[in-house]
């Protein structure tokens, strides 16, 4: 048996939930990096810090339950404020409240890091276009998840535009600005550039679409597989489903062996996040 660990999911009490997980076991999936869904889909509503709180609890909890239940699979945290947030949060506050109630929900993040609650910060910037000054908050926000990452000696899961390869060496040099170890910061949603990513020095989250997983093979193994299933009832089939890393894994193990996706699957996520894979 392989560990097969999927790098960016996300779970919803209102989806399929714990049976998404479950179905991602009889898939042959062994480790989740679970990570905490955008507040306003959980229908909360940020208007203070605090608010925060109840949004990566959710996450924590799920988690917990997920490793305390006879189902295999083993979950990790990861927390952080949606970069969609500044457009949500903006309507309704106003920019420069946005900035900081985002930049205190991710000192709320990094604390749980520091309780050990969690194994990862998740910040970014927006994926689609945006006005110059929201841009630039946006940039800060990140920075500061960087920093706060760094100083909590925790990766940092980054959500962006589509990364190609001048948005990995942009994403690169802000790494190395905030002072964090470019292996530390995980490009989520990554295209298979396995080595555009090793020249730049951080680490690719690539999703695990028709074809990706194949390119990325054929340039290396420095890469963990991911979804972003989003345990969205109203979406179903918008992305990825559970069963899809275990499922194109397995398939791959004929053409590519085994070794590669012991490194893909468990050295690559213990180097990166400081966890433990254990199947
Ligand atoms: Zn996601």
């Amino acid at each position: 048996m392989i560990p097969i660990t999927d790098n960016h999911i996300h779970l919803d009490r209102k989806g399929k939930g714990i049976l998404a997980v479950k179905e991602f076991a009889r898939a042959g999936g062994t480790h989740i990096i679970l990570v905490s869904k955008p507040s306003w889909t959980l229908g909360m509503e940020i208007t203070k810090p605090e608010d925060y709180e109840p949004v990566f609890e959710e996450t924590i909890s799920i988690a917990r339950e997920i490793n305390l239940s006879d189902v295999s699979v083993t979950a990790f945290p990861v927390l952080g404020v949606h970069p969609a947030e500044i457009t949500v949060l903006s309507d309704r506050v106003g920019q420069t409240r946005a900035e900081e109630l985002m930049i205190s929900g991710l000192e709320i993040a990094q604390r749980f890091v520091c309780e050990n609650e969690a194994i990862a910060i998740k910040t970014g910037r927006p994926h689609y276009e945006v006005s110059q000054s929201v841009w630039d908050a946006s940039n800060r926000i990140m920075a500061y998840g960087m920093t706060l990452a760094r100083d909590a000696g925790c990766a940092v899961q980054l959500h962006t535009e589509t990364a190609d390869a001048a948005v990995i060496a942009d994403l690169a040099v802000i790494a190395k600005r905030s002072g964090i170890s470019p292996g530390k910061v995980v490009k989520h949603y990554a295209p298979p550039l396995i080595h555009v990513f090793e020249r730049e020095g951080i680490f690719p989250g690539v999703l695990a679409g028709k074809g990706a997983i194949e390119s990325a093979l054929i340039e290396g193994s420095r890469f963990m597989m991911e979804t972003d299933y989003i345990d969205d009832p109203e979406r179903p089939g918008a992305v990825l489903g559970p069963k899809t890393v275990p499922r194109r894994t397995l398939q791959l193990v004929d053409r590519f062996g085994e070794e590669v996706f012991w490194k893909v699957h468990k050295e690559n996520p213990e180097q990166v996040y400081g966890i433990e894979i254990v199947v």
